[in-house]
């Protein structure tokens, strides 16, 4: 008998190699912060390992251990419990491309192409509205709905990207934040020369902060000239920030930098020295083959938007080629003005269902592939993945912990497909970012959701009276 429960010690210990999954070591027990214990671990570690009846621990800001709830609750001593029975629990979902205030934006105007949306409604609305208080308001908004959802990381560009940092922090909420720096005056920039020193100042204050990445983010291609760029790639380089921009987005901009430049839009800011491991490329509907071999070379990550992209009707990026060259594609939702929400869950269902559809072939872009995309992928694609993506020990505790006994997820058969396919943001219901609880059982902790709510009616009735003079 007692060979029996030294045997099934020795499987259930060892049953998840790698070892930094817990060891009982009673002698030893651990201190930490906090235990969540019980529930289905989704690690999306390099096995994508997934532990029934699991357990995390994390102490300060990171993972110090997992495995199962046996064996880590008899190693840690943990000054809060979160249980998770019954529930799953994700990395924290990756938005790899937002603008988040335009959530105050959200439906003001759909069902256009891209540049009549854009001429015609959105450039004008920012020219008479966007200033540093309504950045916040749209930030907080934004926040809110993306903790709902169990996004726990953004990658953003917009302007008064510092007034965002600031919200961002405030809210608890981990971003990769690139100023816009585009060829005409906008809100925060009248020129060239005052957006590259307002990137220099935004990116020498926020550089080393836990939560905050900040970055520069050129608009596009066809909206800043070959000079700027370049100047934007080597201060990226000097301050080791990263670099946002939307490339290959429609047939129009591929068209249009081919008669301008001779070449199509990656190959274009290869020749010029853009493209690096610092690079994230949001869109890359309209690219080739051998455009998707320089972005993997190059180690150049890219932010697929597949609900923002059909509603604008601008393409279908090719992601099961991208797929299948390893690149590192993230999901994002764009901002709520072209999606119209910032839901990640959506984001996933619609992406392995388009590429079902467009291609013809039910098997590309399955549900792990596309919870991959949201989680490690979308990590890569960001240059964060040595700190999230995935639950392993010793990377930032960012989580979600999501319910599944909702009807909509009824019966329960695979985890990727429930995840993917049944899912919604609703049945998120605990939150974790960088250690700190920011929703607990559906109440955000870090954010006023009435007071937000209220601010941005306001912000409505402004806009409709500004594009009414
Ligand atoms: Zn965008």
């Amino acid at each position: 008998m007692d060979k029996l429960k030294v045997l099934l010690a020795f499987l259930l210990l060892f049953s998840f190699a790698p070892s930094e999954f817990a060891e009982a070591n009673p002698a030893r027990k651990m201190r930490v912060d906090i235990l969540i214990s019980g529930g289905t671990l989704v690690t999306m570690n390099a096995h994508h390992d997934v532990i029934e009846d699991g357990a995390v621990a994390i102490e300060g800001d990171h993972i110090v251990m997992l495995g199962k709830r046996g064996t880590v609750s008899m190693n840690v001593i943990p000054k809060r419990v979160i249980n998770a029975a019954g529930k799953v629990i994700i990395p924290g979902l990756i938005n790899t491309h937002t603008h988040v205030p335009m959530s105050l934006f959200r439906g003001i105007s759909d069902d256009l192409d891209l540049q009549d949306w854009l001429t015609k409604y959105i450039f004008p609305a920012e020219a008479k509205n966007v200033n540093e208080q309504f950045v916040r308001a749209g930030t907080r908004l934004g926040l809110a709905e993306m903790i709902r959802g169990g996004t726990t990381t953004y990658c953003d560009m917009y302007y008064f990207e510092d007034a965002i940092a600031d919200e961002s922090k405030k809210a608890g909420v981990r971003g990769v934040l690139g100023e816009t720096i585009i060829d005409f005056p906008v809100a925060d920039n009248k020129t060239n020369a005052e957006a590259m020193s307002y990137a220099e100042r935004f990116i020498t204050k926020w550089h080393n902060d836990p939560l905050i990445v900040p970055a520069l983010a050129p608009h596009a291609p066809y909206t800043v000239s070959t000079d700027h760029l370049k100047a934007i790639r080597a201060m990226s380089d000097r301050l080791d920030a990263p670099v946002v921009i939307h490339v290959a987005e429609t047939k129009k901009e591929r068209d249009d930098i081919k008669k301008q430049y001779g070449d199509t839009p990656v190959t274009y800011l290869d020749k010029i020295g853009f493209l690096n491991y610092r690079t994230i490329a949001a869109h890359t509907v309209w690219i080739t083959d051998k455009e998707i071999d320089i972005l993997k070379s190059r180690g150049v990550g890219a932010a697929h938007n597949p609900q923002s992209n059909m509603k604008l009707a601008s393409g279908v990026a090719p992601v099961p080629e991208m797929l299948a060259k390893d690149v590192a594609v993230g999901l994002g939702t764009d901002g709520a003005a072209s999606n119209n929400d910032l839901d990640m869950w959506e984001e996933m269902d619609t992406a392995a269902k388009l590429h079902k559809e467009f291609s013809g072939d039910p098997k590309v872009v399955n549900a792990e592939q596309a919870f991959e995309m949201a989680t490690i992928r979308g990590a890569r694609a960001l240059h964060l993945d040595q700190l999230i993506g995935s639950i392993e020990a010793g990377k930032r505790a960012d989580f979600a912990i999501v319910d599944v006994d909702s009807l909509h997820q009824t019966p329960f058969f695979n985890i990727y497909s429930a995840l993917v396919y049944s899912t919604k943001a609703s049945d998120v219901r605990s939150v974790i970012i960088d250690g700190r609880l920011v929703m607990l059982d559906r109440r955000l902790l870090t954010l006023n959701e009435n007071a937000i709510k209220i601010d941005a009616n306001a912000y409505r009735d402004k806009i409709i009276k500004s594009l009414k003079n």
